[in-house]
């Protein structure tokens, strides 16, 4: 008989999936320093950030309760895609000879392709729920801007998307895709703010930012009443709603019978890596204990050599400041495929847990995880997001380490995206041509 922890994959039934989000601000061991005001650098009030977001999700910003519940329209539109699988990946296990058990929770199955459908279902429905008509956002791979289009679709939402113009020219699929679910897609930076005509009469070459592009969403939003922005990775709330891969992965764990010593997730802003170890980190709170690794690009060390300090969250400076790690917000990392990980800052939250010890960082070159990413489609099949990739290099690390010390240790990592709109990366790399 083939023993549960020889299992390829843990699927779960639709009754499974979470009910609830799990909310970290309730266990963590040090409150989080709350945001500042842009002007006045007071903590920022329930009423500051109304005017760029709905209060269903400033509440949630700022909640102290342990668990959140899913609304029922967002729990039917969270049913065409979850429970996502728990795969252990057997095969390059083998292809790795090592010892090492790893799993990865699949987020690469829903329809967006990645985990961000996961927030954008529900920041479209707290809007729509509050007689919001539009949205404004930002995009760098375009994963967000595609999963929000999806979003707002669903909810009958209308969505302007501005989108960074290195990843608007290299991945024009991606602006079709979101037009295929309804939005309007422009390259930032623009022409249409304040804070694009800047960028571009400095730099009419400027290949765009995820600050940039920030700016110019948010400032669309001030200037209507009907339109809001949303953000698709970073702050609490976004955390939040991806707590449901942790969830779902938790229980999907016990079914293997295994408990992580090694939980890995890519990082951008933050957000799906927060996702699947929020639920974990509640049981390292209480003593238990493995160890954490956000991976990030070396071209965009947010982690591994930014500052812990109160920064903005986009390039001209009209968010909220937020207590992170940063570069800087005027940072521009150069460009590179993963377009989802070239941020400045990242999630207050998990910031605090690196400062504090529970989570290492770790960054490698793009080359090294296109390499790592072959591996991983040439094994377990499914061709990785180049965000998704970091983690995969750092877990074949991981593995690799327990070839030469012969250690059986369970490795967790987060599948955030496939990749199928990312082969042009591919391409280059396959013909000898990424730098
Ligand atoms: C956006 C994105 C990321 C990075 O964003 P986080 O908020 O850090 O998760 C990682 N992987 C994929 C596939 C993405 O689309």
């Amino acid at each position: 008989m083939q023993q549960t922890k020889d299992r390829y994959r843990v699927i779960l039934s639709e009754e499974e999936i979470p009910r609830a989000w799990y909310n970290v601000l309730h266990d963590l061991p040090t409150p989080l320093p709350p945001p500042l005001h842009p002007l006045t650098k007071e903590p920022c009030t329930l009423d500051d950030l109304a005017p760029i977001f709905p209060m269903g999700l400033i509440e949630q910003e700022m909640s102290p309760e342990e668990n959140i519940e899913i609304p029922d329209p967002v729990l039917e539109a969270y049913k065409l895609y979850r429970p996502s699988p728990l795969h252990r990946a057997i095969r390059l296990e083998k292809e790795l000879d090592t010892p090492a058990r790893i799993y990865y929770k699949n987020e690469s199955l829903s329809p967006a392709g990645s985990h961000k459908l996961n927030t954008a279902i529900a920041q479209a429905y707290y809007n729509k729920k509050e007689g919001i008509e539009h949205l404004s956002t930002e995009t760098g791979a375009g994963q967000w801007g595609s999963a929000l289009a999806l979003g707002c679709k669903f909810f009958g939402l209308g969505l302007k998307v501005f989108m960074v113009r290195i990843s608007f020219e290299q991945k024009p699929y991606r602006k079709t895709l979101m037009e295929t679910w309804g939005a309007e897609v422009y390259s930032s930076p623009t022409n249409m703010t304040k804070a694009g005509r800047a960028i571009l009469e400095a730099d009419p070459q400027s290949p765009g930012s995820l600050g940039i592009a920030i700016s110019e969403a948010v400032e669309t939003a001030l200037a209507s009443e009907d339109v809001k922005y949303s953000l698709g990775s970073v702050l609490n709330h976004v955390c939040l709603h991806q707590t449901v891969v942790g969830l779902e992965a938790k229980k999907q764990m016990e079914k293997f019978e295994d408990y992580p010593d090694v939980i890995i997730g890519c990082v951008g802003g933050g957000s799906n890596f927060s996702g699947l170890l929020f639920p974990f980190m509640k049981d390292k709170f209480e003593g238990k204990n493995f160890r954490a690794i956000a991976v990030e690009p070396i071209v965009c060390p947010t982690l591994t050599e930014g500052k812990y300090d109160y920064d903005f969250g986009d390039q001209a400076g009209m968010t909220p400041l937020l207590k992170m790690y940063t570069l800087g917000h005027d940072f521009i990392p150069s460009p590179i495929h993963a377009g989802g990980l070239r941020y400045h800052g990242c999630s207050p939250i998990l910031s605090t847990l690196i400062k504090e010890g529970y989570v290492e960082g770790k960054a490698y070159p793009q080359t090294e995880i296109f390499e790592a990413a072959l591996s991983f489609a040439r094994t377990e099949g499914i061709v990785p997001a180049p965000e998704t990739a970091h983690a995969i290099k750092c877990a074949m690390d991981e593995a690799v380490a327990c070839r030469e010390s012969g250690e059986e240790k369970v490795i967790l990592f987060n599948f955030s995206g496939h990749g199928l709109l990312d082969l042009k990366g591919y391409e280059e790399f396959l013909a000898g041509r990424l730098r």
